[in-house]
Parts: C-alpha cells; structure tokens; sequence
C-alpha cells in the first residue's frame, strides 16, 4: 500500500557525534504552553472576545516561548525545544503546518490564525474538529480529517518564526515536531480510507520543512512517534524505514522520540533505522532499558527519560544518578538525558504555591522545578557528584522524608486493604434474585425514567458556591440556598413524572474535586494548572497519602432531598477509578492499592446512604476506559483491579439497595464482559450519538443486568423531536429485553440550562409513558 514518490537512498552516517554534543546533553521534550499564570489561556478568551487582536495575541505567544526557553537556558540544558508551543493543541499546529484544513472549513490553500481557530472551535456553518484523549493522557487533541482529495504544501508560517526566534535570542534549537506516521494514525477517515495511501505526500512536505530547518542553523530534529507504544499494525511498523530514511536524507540529525510506553519489541528495528537517537520513557518502562543498552549502535544517541513527566512528585537524583551511571558507562557521551515525556501534562511552576503544606510542596516539582533536576542530573554526570553535592543532598533528604512521613500512612487503611476478601468484593446475592428484591421495594414501572445526577448549573447556584467559598456567605446560609435548590430540582421532577429522582448537585464544583476535598489523603494546589484542550485548563486533585472517609460526604443533601419525595432519590458518588485517573496520584504505593483505599472510603459513604434510608445509589465510572493501558496485553491486568475496586465500593449493601453506574459513553469494545463483572444492578451509558448502534454490543454479549442507553444527547441545547426519541427507544426495545431497559438521557445536565432541559426531559417521559402503553 506504501508508493513513495522519491525514494532516496539511505542516507550514510557523516555526521560527527563527538563534535555535536559535550557529554551529556540535557534536553525537554517539551515544555507547558499555557503559562504559569494561565496568561495563554487569559488571551486566547480576550482574543476569542474580540478584546485583543492578533498582535496582542502574539505577543502574549513569544514572551511565553521566550520565557520558557529562558527556564531551559538557566536550567543548563543544552538545547531549547521549539515546536512544542501552540495556540491550541501541537497536533492541530501541524495540521495547519501541513495545510491539511478539511475542505469543509472552506480555507483554501493555506491556514491563517484565523482559519486555525476556525477549526479548532467550529464556525457558525461547521462543527469544529473532533477532539480525543491524547493516548492515555487527560490532554486532548484536535483530530485531523483526511481523505483521498487530502492533499499537503508546508506553511512555513506555523514553524520557522519560532525558530528564528529561538535563534535570535542566542539559543541552541532542537525542533520537535510529530512524526507523519504519528499524524496519520492520528487522523480521521471514511471507513475503508487507507490513511497511510496519504504518506508519501506527507513526507514531501517535511523534506522541505527539514531542509529549510537544516538551512536555518537546527542543530537537531525531534520526531515524536508515541504510537510506538500502541500495539500498531504491521503495515504501520513496515512504514517506518521508509519514513526514516526520507527524512533522515533532507535535514538535520533526527531524534526519534518515544513515550508513554515501551518499545523493546521493536528494538532491533529501532536500531536500524538512519536516525542519530532514540528517547525512551524510564519512568513508564523502566524494563526496557537493558535491551537498549545491550544492542544500542555505536553511533546513536540515547535519550533517558527519567524525570517524571506525567506526574509532579521529585525526582529522587540519587537513584536516578544510580540508573543513569551505568547508562553512562555504556554510552559514554552518546547518553542524554530528559523527562520521560513532554511536560505538557504537569503544572509548569511550583513557586506559585504559597498555600501547600510545606512537606508536601517539597515532594513536588512542576515543570520548571524539572527542568533543574535535569540540570543537576547532568553536572552530577559531567563534573561528577561533588559539583552539586547539595541539591543532591537536598533530594536524598526529602526523599527520605517523604519514605518516612507519617501522613502518608493510615495503618488502619492499609489493614484494612490487606484484609479485603473475595466475599467484601461480591453482592451477597447474584443479579437476578436482587432485582426481585429491589423491585419489591422500588416498585418502579416498566422503563423506569431517571437522570444522570447533575442539573444545569446556574449562575445563581455558582455564585452561592463562589461565596461561601471566600466567607461571603455563611454555613446557615448557604445549606438554605443548596436545600432551595435540591427542592427546585425535587418539583422539578416530580412534575415531569420522572420515577427515579436526583438532587441535582447544585454543591458541587467538580465530580472529582468535591469528594477529594472531603477524603483525607487529598491535597489541592492553587496554580497548578495543566491544559486539558485549548484555552480549558484543569487543576486535578493530588492524592498525596493514605484515602480515608473522615465523615461522610454526601448523605445530609441526600437524605435531606429524599425527605422531600417519596419517589426513590438516588444518592450519587464519583467512584474509585475516576477519583484515581482524574488526581495526580502518589508515586510510592501501586495504583491498585490506592484505587482500593478510595473504594474502601467510598464504600462507607454507600453504607452510609443505605443507612439514611436511600435506596438506588449510582456510583459514577466515566474513567474505566480511558484507564485502559496502551497495550491490549495490560488490559486484563488493569481490568482486573479497576473492577475489583469498584466491587469493592458497591458489595457493601443490602440486596435490596439498587447500585446504578454510569460512563459517558458506550464504546466498550472488548472489554463488556469487564463492564458486565463490575456488576452493577443498572447502567446508564451514552448513546443517542450512535443512534443506538453501540447497544448491539451489549446484546451480542447478552449483557446481564439492567441499561439505560441514553435516549438523547446532553452536549447540545438542541431538544430532540418525540419521533427521534421513540424511533431510539423502539430502536434500544428491539436488542434490550423489556424488563431490563430504563430511559434516561446520555449524561449528567449541568452544562445545560432549565428551558431545553425541561422540555427535553417532558418529551422523554412522555415517550417512555407511551412505549408503556403499549406493552
Ligand atoms: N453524576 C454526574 C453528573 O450527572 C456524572 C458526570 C459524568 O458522567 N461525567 O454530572
Ligand atoms: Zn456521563
């Protein structure tokens, strides 16, 4: 399938190691863009508004790029990395680099700010960009659309002024851009489009790009290609010699990077493509470090990624150093050395932390505070360990601090992790026995309507949160203000006739934060934000020690909102796998362990609510998949424990309390029977997008329990017509057995506001109400 236009012939090595580098190279793979103050995120929105034009945008760019390869500069590393900036995501910066807009858009030939915008945030005509999860990350990327007419010309607008700029404040560059392979996987097409069909075209346009790099004075090229760490097709790896060669033939020395995974399995081929270095990620594949070192060409470099680049915890220099000397010893200079991938995915800088608890601020480093490990890491190399001696004292004495600190450890938590039995993960009674039970008490109608948990979010319910948060106002006034809301919400439902209710969670900011503040174990930070998509910046919880419940979190709104009804209210609880993937979470105790310690305090406030009388309690799971590891073979592994934890949390309760779950969409791919073992008594799911296409799954496999496969899309305020909704649930009627189906919409409804939401829902009930009729 592979046709290349100009094949040249491998390249021969000529160039001369020893005169590139001084032993050993310090190097990013790339730095966070959206500032240390968010001021990226504060112009892009002015810019968006109308109130600051594309100079004033600019500007905010180049003293963000000139500031942070400054940080680099100062660090000591040896070359600054650009390429790794963008307005809004460096995939989509590459999309315009290759002016690859879908014709779509209308943008002709070329891709200006305004165009680049245009497809990253939708116009008035056309949807924007789809956006996906960048590999296992919480940082998402605008998708490429390509197709046979996708054709590429280089704009060197999106790439060679960063570089001059570099150059012209004095610095050494290293650029980075993604590899074609990488871009090309990462794309969308027409079911039965040949992506690759598209990479000899793509290739002309880096050789051109390369070439002039070459001819700007580049010292180094770094080609990221992270789906080497996906299990990839073999016409995907077959392409790679191809790719290597082309562009290793038109510029300067390639650095091919890796991370997020190991790529021992394509070692030896790794070895033999006519790049200058390789990057490996430590931190996430320490292991295969031994396969590289034993068969590593004597005239490639080696890059080490041994700062932690996912994560915010301190690099322990001492038994980094231990690791990094016999690499040394091996590679004499041809080691370099980096974080395990770009630092993107960290907050950029802890010196804005002035509220931290101070032992837990000196286990932490961001970005900029990683970027001195490096340094360090790298003298200790060079001039060897006398010459930073105190930082590495430093390190070793908050290292230890940090084994031996007495808040990170709750002896009865970990006790009670280790005592966790078989029975404390399993209902004592199977699925179908328990349902009988619960419907005695429920005594629900057939296709039983409910919610997700949230309603809209207004201004009024922000503001209330906002000041009691800063003491405006005071504890009786705002639980006044939340009951208000509860019984809004309660009126609300009870007059569209919904059959099981929600208290809308009107006190809640965020479905991770919330609990997080309330669990022991559980720190926040003021400033560290990490882009998420865009201008949108999250700042996750940081899971620092052991997680226990100190009170519970939820059953005074709960049982307050089932005082107000006599219809069933369902309590509603983040579960163990979404608390553990949307927090920073500690790097001394196996993820599993901490996924049990949250179940076990989340399995408390479920008791707790089946004591205050709550009967149908939904424990949200929207993370399990994204959890999933880049490689199938890690799958069962990781399933095992994730389902086990959410077992853990949901076992604790009578038959007759009915345990609901909900994910935010419906793409369960092989992992059903997973999804089937968590054993929920009933879950809500995603699927009006797919027009209930994704629920054959669930009935090819004979999904066991109950499903309520949403009967609308909350993403849009647009209400659905009653045909669209009868024609799903006619649609979901046809796979689902009557008695296990429940109606309800997508997701949660805080993003929307009251008007689309009431009349969706009435239309809703209304089409549940007639199926009824009808049975
Ligand atoms: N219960 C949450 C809500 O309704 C679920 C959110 C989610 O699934 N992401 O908002
Ligand atoms: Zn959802």
């Amino acid at each position: 399938t592979l046709r290349l236009n100009h094949v040249r012939p491998p390249m021969t090595m000529t160039i001369d190691l020893h005169r590139l580098t001084v032993m050993p190279v310090a190097h990013i793979l790339g730095f966070p863009r959206i500032g240390s103050r968010r001021e990226l995120k504060i112009a892009l929105e002015a810019h968006w508004k109308g109130d600051l034009d594309d100079a004033g945008l600019r500007r905010t760019g180049r003293e963000l790029r000139a500031r942070h390869w400054e940080l680099q500069r100062v660090a000591g590393l040896d070359w600054v990395t650009v390429g790794d900036f963008a307005w809004y995501d460096h995939l989509h910066t590459a999309t315009a680099l290759f002016s690859a807009a879908p014709e779509r858009f209308g943008l002709g030939g070329t891709v200006d700010l305004a165009g680049y915008f245009a497809m990253a945030r939708g116009t008035r005509e056309q949807p924007a960009l789809a956006m996906k999860k960048w590999f296992d990350t919480n940082y998402h990327y605008l998708v490429p659309e390509v197709g046979p007419t996708t054709r590429f010309s280089p704009n060197r607008d999106w790439l060679l002024p960063e570089v001059r700029e570099a150059l012209a404040l004095g610095h050494k560059v290293k650029v980075v851009l993604p590899s074609p392979l990488t871009w090309l996987w990462l794309a969308s097409a027409e079911p039965g489009f040949d992506r690759l069909s598209l990479l000899s075209l793509l290739l002309n346009v880096y050789f051109v790009l390369l070439g002039e790099l070459k001819a700007l004075g580049v010292q180094w090229v770094q080609i990221d290609e992270p789906i080497l760490a996906l299990d990839l097709p073999p016409e995907w790896i077959a392409a790679l010699p191809v790719v290597y060669r082309e562009l290793a033939s038109a510029g300067p020395p390639i650095l091919l990077a890796t991370y997020f995974g190991s790529v021992q399995a394509h070692a030896p081929l790794l070895a033999s493509l006519p790049v200058h270095g390789l990057h490996l990620d430590l931190v996430r594949a320490p292991e295969q470090l031994e396969t590289f070192l034993a068969q590593w060409p004597q005239d490639k470099v080696l890059s080490l990624g041994v700062v932690d680049g996912r994560n915010l915890w301190r690099t322990s220099l001492v038994e980094a150093l231990g690791g990094l000397h016999r690499a040394h010893a091996v590679l004499g200079e041809r080691l370099w050395i980096s974080a395990s991938c770009s630092l993107l995915h960290v907050p950029t800088d802890l010196a804005h932390e002035h509220r931290l608890d101070a032992d837990l601020r000196s286990w932490m480093a961001f970005a900029a505070q990683k970027l001195d490990e490096l340094g360090v890491l790298k003298r200790a190399l060079r001039d060897g360990e006398a010459s930073v001696w105190q930082a590495l004292h430093e390190s070793a004495r908050i290292a230890q601090a940090r084994r031996q600190a007495t808040t990170t450890r709750i002896a009865a938590v970990r006790d009670r992790v280790a005592s966790l039995s078989e029975a404390d993960a399993t209902r004592s009674t199977p699925f179908p026995a328990r349902v009988v039970r619960q419907q005695d008490v429920l005594k629900l109608p057939p296709l039983p309507t409910t919610t997700i948990g949230s309603f809209p979010q207004t201004a009024q319910i922000r503001a209330a949160r906002a000041a009691f948060k800063t003491g405006k106002l005071d504890e009786a006034a705002y639980l006044e203000a939340m009951q208000a809301e509860i019984r809004f919400a309660v009126d609300k439902q009870e007059e569209l006739g919904l059959d099981v209710l929600v208290h809308g969670e009107a006190e809640r900011n965020d479905m991770v934060e919330y609990f997080g503040e309330q669990l022991d174990g559980y720190c926040f930070t003021e400033n560290g934000w990490v882009q998420s998509y865009g201008s949108r910046c999250v700042k996750p919880p940081i899971i620092y020690g052991d997680v226990a419940r100190p009170r519970p979190m939820t059953v005074a709104w709960a049982r307050y909102a089932q005082s107000l009804t006599v219809k069933p209210m369902k309590g509603m609880l983040s579960g163990p796998i979404t608390m553990l993937f949307w927090s920073f979470v500690r790097d001394d105790l196996p993820r599993r362990d901490v996924a049990l310690q949250l179940a076990l305090a989340l399995r408390d406030e479920v008791c707790d609510l089946e004591a205050a009388g709550i009967r149908v309690i939904q424990i949200d799971e929207p993370a399990i998949r994204e959890g999933l590891p880049l490689k199938k073979a890690d799958w069962p592994a990781y399933l095992d424990w994730a389902v086990r934890a959410f077992r853990v949390c949901a076992s604790g309760v009578r038959d007759d309390t009915q345990i609901h779950t909900h994910m935010c969409y419906s793409e369960f791919n092989d992992i059903l029977p997973s999804i089937a073992a968590m054993d929920a008594d009933v879950i809500t799911i995603e699927t009006s997008r797919s027009r209930m296409k994704l629920l054959d799954a669930f009935a090819d496999f004979r999904y066991p329990n109950d499903i309520g496969p949403g009967l609308y899309d909350i993403h849009s305020p647009r209400v659905p017509s009653a045909d669209e909704m009868k024609t799903l649930l006619d649609r979901a009627l046809c796979v689902v057995p009557m008695e296990r189906l429940w109606v309800n919409p997508d997701c949660g409804l805080k993003t929307r506001a009251w008007p689309e939401t009431e009349a969706a829902l009435r239309l809703m009930v209304g089409t549940a109400r007639e199926a009824r009729a009808a049975l």
